[in-house]
């Protein structure tokens, strides 16, 4: 696997490389979530592409992104192991160059949800994108649907702005008990680790309700509500029930229709979802 960590240097390893490219983006601490994106693109590309890069731009609080855990060399040899070709870690100022002064802002899709509790995340998830995907020319790109609303933000994206990459979403990978793998785990103290699952634990219950007849959205609310409730270390951001296309919150679920949760362990946040329909 080829490192580089400039864009002139990427540009000129593209170069040798055969087409189509698979374009895996991370912010690294790589887990089986990740390298399952990595294992879809192997299947469907001659080349893939992985970066990391922990991007300034999508973090509101800069403590978040400061304690965001970092190991480039366990992650290189994971990718290596994955079967990456190239492996693009750039620094901050070879994303952003001096002078950097644009934004790319995507308009309601990214409004509510983790866009109203994390101001300015999806404009920083956008333009990094875009960027990479301008730099890479990738034919696809790998995303996990754990990120249900940033999926949807990068399909918007692609879509307006005409870019010529494919985005392909695939499902959470998980623990055994059910919590949704994240970089973010890492940081869960193993109390609030034990409590962690009762994410996955509210959504089956309230999906559940739903496979039983419950169509009325804020009786499903209320049982996503009540599980996390009754565990003390967690702490709801938001429990929401949203059409699957709009992320808007619905009243009735008589369309496809998502489960969105975002809940706080001991100051860790993690978010997590499920589709109905
Ligand atoms: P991150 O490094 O957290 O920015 O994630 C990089 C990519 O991996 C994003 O497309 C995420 O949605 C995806 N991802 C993160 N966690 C998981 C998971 N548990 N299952 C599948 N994909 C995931």
């Amino acid at each position: 696997m080829q490192v580089v960590r400039s864009r002139a240097e990427l540009r000129a390893a593209l170069v040798a490389l055969p087409r189509p490219i698979g374009l895996v983006p991370t912010m690294g601490w790589l887990h089986a979530g990740h390298t399952s994106l990595i294992e879809e693109a192997r299947a469907d590309n001659r080349t893939v592409v992985a970066t990391i890069f922990v991007n300034p731009k999508q973090f509101g609080e800069s403590s978040d992104f400061e304690q965001y855990t970092r190991n480039e060399a366990r992650d290189a040899e994971l990718l290596a192991a994955a079967g990456v070709d190239l492996l693009f870690a750039p620094p901050v100022e070879e994303v952003y160059p001096p002078g950097f002064d644009t934004t790319v802002h995507v308009g309601a899709i990214a409004l509510p949800l983790e866009g109203a509790a994390r101001p300015g995340h999806f404009d920083g998830v956008a333009t990094v994108v875009a960027i990479l995907f301008a730099l890479v020319g990738a034919e696809r790109a790998y995303f996990g649907l754990k990120d249900y609303q940033q999926v949807k933000v990068i399909e918007r994206m692609a879509l307006d702005l005409a870019l010529p990459t494919t985005v392909v979403a695939l499902p959470t990978v998980r623990e055994q008990d059910g919590l949704a793998l994240s970089s973010r785990n890492a940081r869960l103290t193993p109390e609030a680790r034990a409590a962690a699952p009762v994410l996955r634990k509210a959504l089956l219950a309230a999906r559940a309700a739903w496979a039983g007849g419950t169509r009325t959205a804020n009786q499903l609310r209320d049982v996503m509500w009540e599980t996390i409730a009754a565990e003390r270390l967690a702490a709801i951001d938001y429990v929401s029930v949203a059409d699957a296309e709009t992320l808007a919150e619905i009243e009735v679920v008589h369309r496809p229709a998502l489960l969105l949760l975002a809940v706080r362990f001991e100051g860790v946040r993690l978010i997590d979802n499920e589709r109905l329909g």
